[in-house]
C-alpha cells in the first residue's frame, strides 16, 4: 500500500481516501478526478482504495494467533460451561 499520490506527491495515510488502479498506482481523490479516473501509467481504471481499519502490526498479530489456533480456544463444546 503506497503512502503518497503519484501525481502530486501528497501524503496518503492508510485511513485517507485514495484511488488506485489494478497495478496499485495510487492517486489522491483530487488528482484522480483531474485524470478522469484513468491511470496515466497503465491507462487502467482508478477505483476507490479500500481503507484499512487496523494497523498492519495488529493484523499480523491476529493472523499469527489464528494460525496457531488461539482463535477458537475459548469455546470448547465438549465440556459444558453453563454452571455459573
Ligand atoms: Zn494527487
Ligand atoms: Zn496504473
Amino acid at each position: 500500500m503506497k503512502s503518497t499520490c503519484q501525481q502530486c506527491a501528497q501524503a496518503l495515510g492508510w485511513q485517507d481516501p485514495a484511488r488506485i488502479c489494478s497495478f496499485e498506482c495510487t492517486f489522491c481523490p483530487e488528482c484522480a478526478q483531474a485524470l478522469h479516473d484513468r491511470c496515466p501509467n497503465c491507462a487502467g481504471e482508478l477505483v476507490p482504495r479500500p481503507r484499512r481499519t487496523r494497523r498492519p502490526t495488529a493484523v499480523a498479530v491476529s493472523l499469527l494467533r489464528r494460525r496457531l489456533g488461539f482463535g477458537r480456544a475459548s469455546r470448547d463444546h465438549s465440556a459444558p460451561t453453563s454452571d455459573g
